[in-house]
């Protein structure tokens, strides 16, 4: 019996069928130009469906992870998650700034734009910090505002872990179980309806990269090709060096090879939508079907990295810090340079996940060394190439501290078949 088209078709692994669409999109933009963007509508919506499902797996899965794991034990993992985050950005930062010292990606180029920009406020930590406790649970959900739909949601689960303990009634109890199972086969149904998104996303990554080049052309990456070619040198010593020696070799005596493999379908996603929150539906599937981690883990470093942790964005900051600096014609300071992980460090905890914060929180940078806020102007027309290479770091960041994180509290499930089931995300319908 011979399958049909429409078989044969959906036997692809959906990551192999987006990335041909992710290269074919960008291919067509270079070479239909302008007209082709008419496509971009097309991409909206990709973005949109999964922007749909953010706030739901979120309250679902860290539902069910504060079902799975003791009060103490969430205690624990919060520390050793943001303790992680923190280290890496740092790291990231001082990588990306040893690279552009070495190629120094300014020399030679002169500023064009005279734009005018004003500097983003600078993000108040205190504020940050408060602003963790919603006024208004519903209403943090319903802005999409990730870290304070957490915190209501950690005090709910807890909330209900001890009423369970402690009653006595018996339809109580029953209820918080019931509540439970609801919210089981909810994030059952949510994952079902990531991997359908992703179906739709062969046609909406195609429209995304057929815009995006269709609109910038070779010609304009061309001046940039150095500080492109940084960024990117960058970014693989950190995933290749840190992520992978470090944390998955080094730490959890894990396959690398099995990690990145875990990992694709997020690493496609995000290198196609520019954005970490946008991409969590798709990295929280792949924590739980491919890399076999616990919700109690995931459910909650995933959606808190998505926020927090931007290796990529931080990096980026060090590197134009000294494109800018090359463009002028100074030297930056070690001092300075420190200064520069500092800011970058924090402002990329204060910033949300979303396409082009980096290229805002770069405002904030620049101001502090006294260095021309044009540089803003001028490196965005790139910025929907340097920001994919961002946001695709800070999302394989996230997953690599979670797996950490997973192994130390024993969080991995190993004996449900291999670490990495590729053929996930083909058995929907
Ligand atoms: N787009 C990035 C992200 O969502 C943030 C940035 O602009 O650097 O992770």
């Amino acid at each position: 019996e011979t399958k049909s088209y429409w078989q044969r078709y959906r036997s692809i692994p959906i990551v192999n069928r987006i990335g041909a669409a992710f290269v074919l999109g960008s291919v067509v933009g270079l070479i239909v130009g302008e007209p082709v963007t008419v496509l971009e509508p097309l991409g909206d919506i990709f973005v949109r469906l999964l922007s749909m499902i953010v706030i739901p797996i979120v309250i679902f899965t860290l539902l069910m992870g504060i079902r799975r794991i003791s009060p103490s034990t969430l205690g624990r993992v919060g520390g050793q998650v943001i303790a992680l985050y923190a280290i890496m950005s740092a790291i990231a930062v001082g990588i990306g700034l040893a690279a552009a010292n070495l190629v120094n990606p300014g020399t030679g180029l002169t500023l064009t734009e005279d734009v005018e920009f004003e500097p983003a406020d600078t993000p108040d930590f205190l504020e940050v910090i408060v602003g963790i406790v919603p006024e208004n649970p519903i209403g943090a959900m319903a802005e999409g505002d990730v870290l304070a739909a957490i915190f209501f949601v950690i005090v709910f689960g807890l909330a209900l872990l001890l009423l369970e303990e402690e009653t006595e009634d018996e339809t109580v109890r029953s209820g918080v179980e019931s509540l439970f199972n609801i919210v089981e086969a909810g994030t059952e149904a949510l994952f079902k309806i990531v991997w359908g998104i992703m179906e739709y996303g062969v046609i909406g990554v195609f429209a995304l990269m057929a815009a995006v080049f269709g609109q910038a052309g070779i010609d304009a990456l061309v001046p940039f090709a150095l500080l492109i070619g940084t960024l990117l040198g960058a970014i693989l010593v950190h995933i290749g060096v840190v992520y992978l020696g470090g944390l998955i070799i080094a730490l959890t005596r894990q396959s690398p090879i099995a990690f990145l493999v875990g990992s694709k379908d997020a690493i496609v996603t995000a290198l196609s939508i520019r954005s970490s929150s946008g991409t969590l539906p798709v990295t929280m599937a792949n924590a739980d079907d491919n890399l076999r981690i616990n919700e109690g883990v995931y459910g909650f470093s995933l959606p808190l990295g998505a926020t927090i942790n931007m290796d990529g964005t931080a990096m980026y900051q060090g590197v134009v810090a000294v494109f800018a600096a090359n463009l002028v014609g100074v030297q930056l300071t070690l001092v300075e340079q420190v200064t520069v992980v500092l800011i970058a460090v924090l402002a990329s905890i204060g910033a949300g996940g979303v396409p082009g914060t980096g290229l805002i929180m770069l405002t904030l940078v620049l101001t502090q060394l006294g260095l021309p806020l044009e540089v803003v102007g001028f490196v965005a027309g790139v910025d929907p190439i340097l920001d994919r290479l961002r946001t695709m770091t800070n999302v394989t960041g996230d997953l690599a501290v979670t797996t950490v994180v997973a192994h130390w509290n024993d969080a991995i499930d190993f004996d449900s078949g291999s670490w990495v089931d590729p053929t996930r995300g083909l058995e929907i319908g």
